[in-house]
């Protein structure tokens, strides 16, 4: 794991109000404490922002209430709400999730997919693996040069950090305008994306999901691999291929791969061209947060600096390009 900054700022926030409330309740509990109970005997409480914590106390051998465990596991991994910053507390029967190897991945590919689940009611989280911080466009920014779209000349010297940041917050606007139920922002580092990463979300949403009869009630989507060529050899995006290794490899009933650069490169071949018309003018207004300019607010467009025909062929071309995976049992 590395640069979380984004994602630490908003714990931080979080931590402070659980912080305030903990101290209020460290007063009342300075009260109980006083009252007597049975020397040895030991009692729990839930802790932290969503009750996901636990703390205990343990009666004294004076009869007074002593707290001997701190809370633990509190609000462990749990996502955030893109519009408040606020942990997403409620557990869901059947989440659809959504990995996106980097900022604007969830948006090109997937965005009608996440309008349609959101539509029938589901509650869909999408999962930022890494910030995209090694973009050439961090360069671009600092190379002198201008563009007609937008004001003022590149002389932004941004840190690496830095970058990856303002491709989160473009990100973070997206997930608003998409509307969905949480979000977690990974720092794993991009081009090393590896599938056991990637596994390991997999593995919390799990975990986090009903069990019926043996079926995990779990919709997994993600980018696709092989099907969804990147680069000049035909060979995908090492990320992208990352996320749909560990697809793929969860044999969950329910998986969903998403090809990213066909609207451009018309290379991919898709197991099924999905007609998302219905969800199209949602995307376009998504697309939208990666063409935000406004360098004193920290937003500088990587996005549209990056990839300006894709994002504008992803929004008139009103298809999603679907691949499933291989059927096991197949030679
Ligand atoms: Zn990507
Ligand atoms: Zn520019």
């Amino acid at each position: 794991m590395r640069s979380r900054s984004v994602h630490v700022v908003i714990r931080a926030t979080a931590l402070l109000i659980v912080g305030l409330i903990a101290s209020v309740a460290g007063c009342t509990e300075a009260s109980t404490a006083r009252e007597a109970c049975i020397a040895g005997a030991v009692r729990t409480r839930a802790c932290g922002a969503c009750d996901t914590g636990v703390e205990i106390f343990t009666c004294s051998n004076d009869g007074t209430s002593e707290l001997s465990i701190p809370c633990t596991g509190e609000d462990e991994n749990l996502p955030i709400d893109p519009r408040t910053s606020a942990l997403v507390c409620e557990h869901f029967e059947n989440p659809m999730v959504f990995i996106a190897p980097h900022p604007d991945d969830e948006t090109i590919g997937m965005a009608g997919a996440i309008r349609e689940g959101l539509g029938q009611g589901r509650a869909v989280f999408i999962e930022l693996m890494t910030h995209g911080e090694m973009s050439k466009v961090h360069e671009k920014l600092n190379d002198g040069g201008k563009d007609s779209w937008h004001t003022g000349t590149h002389h932004y010297k941004l840190t690496t950090q830095e970058f990856g940041d303002a491709r989160v917050r473009e990100f973070f606007e997206a997930a608003v305008r998409l509307g969905v139920t949480g979000v977690h922002v990974h720092g794993f580092k991009n081009g090393g994306l590896t599938p056991d990463d990637v596994a390991s979300t997999i593995q919390y949403w799990v975990k986090r999901s009903t069990n019926l009869d043996g079926v995990t009630a779990l919709s997994l989507r993600g980018t696709a691999g092989a099907q969804d060529p990147q680069d000049q050899k035909g060979l995908p995006h090492p990320d992208h291929k990352a996320v749909w290794d560990a697809l793929a490899a969860s044999e969950l009933p329910d998986v969903q791969g998403y090809c990213i650069y066909n609207y451009t490169q018309n290379k991919s071949t898709p197991d099924q061209t999905y007609d998302i018309s219905p969800w199209c003018a949602d995307k376009r207004a998504a697309l939208e947060s990666y063409k935000v300019w406004n360098p004193d607010a920290g937003r500088f467009a990587v996005g549209e600096h990056s990839v300006h025909d894709l994002l504008a062929k992803a929004g008139s071309e009103c298809h999603e390009f679907i691949v499933y995976p291989p059927d096991p049992g197949a030679p």
